[in-house]
């Protein structure tokens, strides 16, 4: 009986963003892909992408190693955003107090 061969390799799960220097979170590559404009989705390939969610930050997604970073600019609003969406002020379109509260 011998110890297990296994070595688990340890990715960050955070790096600092580069620009607002904040904690980013690790998000995979394929959660990025579809959400940046299609014109750059060539430059998402395999790798390890990080995501800063400080709403006061342009950097949305960054990859430190190939020196890769998108901004607010370079995301495709049209595509499932819910993933990454920055914590704006959330108002309600309709005006209402309690828009959450019950379904209806
Ligand atoms: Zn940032």
């Amino acid at each position: 009986m011998g110890t297990c061969g296994c070595s688990k390799k340890q990715i960050n799960a955070t790096q600092q963003c580069p620009l607002c220097k904040e904690e980013a979170k690790y998000i995979y590559y394929l959660a990025v892909r579809p959400i940046v404009k299609e014109n750059l989705q060539r430059l998402v390939q395999k790798d390890n992408y990080f995501i800063c969610r400080n709403s006061q930050c342009d950097v949305v997604f960054f990859n430190q190693d190939e020196n890769i970073i998108f901004l607010t600019q370079d995301i495709n609003m049209a595509a499932d955003f819910h993933e990454v969406s920055k914590p704006k002020s959330q108002s309600c379109k309709e005006g209402c107090k309690g828009c959450n509260s019950s379904k209806g």
